[in-house]
């Protein structure tokens, strides 16, 4: 099977910011196993560039003629840059999608009817700009990134404007004494559940803030997304939290989001499927497993102006999966 890749700049709609940091671009890399493809999104917050990923890309050695023997192919992938060992992992599904002729929900037993609607993400601004944003996108389900000095603000201002269901996800942007004194006024906004409000490492401090919020009488779910990057993470978690986000960038692939999934259930953990600002390429891969998961946000397509890929499709927040094989995507014609 022969690897290629291509650089590719992704350009945002609108600025995108986190507690972490702004961008307009993001130079991601599309990755191509004879005629699959899957896409490596360079997450600068998770130490991922385009010069990093294709250099790990160059180190790969040759995968195999069988692409259906896929333990033993990515199991020649070596350590290195998740996105990319992410992106190995989709391009081979696809492979293996397209030489079944079958959709990959298919090959993997799901019935694509049972998506999860997505949410919207409103990136940080000030409050005024994030509830104008919040109104206007009219969607039901909108997720609010925190961690400034504003949070309490910016919660109130976007639930005057809208009845949507709300989520917040802090990026690891509080404190643990922020977290117990902002958590309990947030989610008298009424909120579907709080994402990753403590540091990415603090693992002990999602057992302590669990007990600290139960003691006093709030019972807001909890949910961990950059401390959860792998099943052995969701082990560690258990008891902790009430749901993880699931990223194909976090997990180095669908493989292994699917054993982060079923670790989950185990610990009748709830799952949400999550993505990375990334084209339909990633995203439509994500989404073929979304038929396992509580909750979605998947609208990285929404938030760029020109996808090469066209696959999962949206109607608001309902999501669709095409029916071709494999993945199922058809590429844009260059404008
Ligand atoms: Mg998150």
């Amino acid at each position: 099977m022969k690897l290629r890749w291509e650089p590719y700049t992704l350009d945002l709609k609108t600025t995108f910011r986190v507690a972490h940091g702004a961008s307009d671009q993001r130079n991601n890399v599309l990755v191509y196993l004879d005629e699959g493809v899957g896409e490596a999104p360079a997450v600068p917050y998770y130490g991922e560039t385009q010069e990093g990923i294709i250099e790990y890309l160059e180190s790969v050695p040759d995968l195999g003629e069988d692409p259906f023997d896929i333990e033993t192919v990515l199991a020649r992938r070596p350590p290195g840059s998740l996105a990319a060992r992410a992106a190995i992992d989709v391009a081979l599904h696809d492979l293996w999608g397209k030489q079944i002729g079958q959709p990959l929900y298919r090959l993997l037993g799901l019935n694509p009817a049972n998506l999860p609607l997505t949410s919207f993400t409103i990136g940080m601004d000030r409050p005024a700009v994030m509830a104008e944003q919040a109104r206007e996108c009219g969607f039901p389900i909108i997720k609010i990134k925190l961690g400034s000095e504003f949070d309490e603000q910016i919660v109130a201002a976007i639930r005057e404007v809208t009845d949507a269901k709300l989520r917040v996800d802090a990026n690891a942007g509080w404190t643990r004494d922020q977290a117990l004194e902002l958590i309990p006024r947030l989610v008298s906004y009424d909120l579907e559940f709080v994402e990753q409000p403590l540091a990415v490492d603090d693992v002990e401090g999602y057992f302590w803030l669990k007990e600290k919020l139960l003691a006093s009488g709030v019972s807001s779910p909890i949910f961990a997304d950059e401390t959860a990057k792998t099943s052995r993470d969701v082990v560690k978690l258990a008891g902790a939290v009430d749901g993880v986000v699931v990223k194909l960038m976090k997990s180095g692939g669908i493989r292994e989001a699917l054993r982060m999934i079923h670790t989950a259930r185990a610990f009748d953990m709830q799952i949400m499927l999550s993505c990375m600002v990334e084209s339909s390429v990633g995203v439509t891969a994500a989404a073929h497993m979304a038929p396992l998961c509580d909750y979605a946000d998947l609208d990285g397509p929404l938030l760029i102006s020109n996808d090469p890929y066209s696959g999962l499709r949206y109607d608001g927040a309902k999501m669709s999966l095409p029916d071709g094989p494999g993945l199922g995507l058809v590429k844009r014609s260059p404008h």
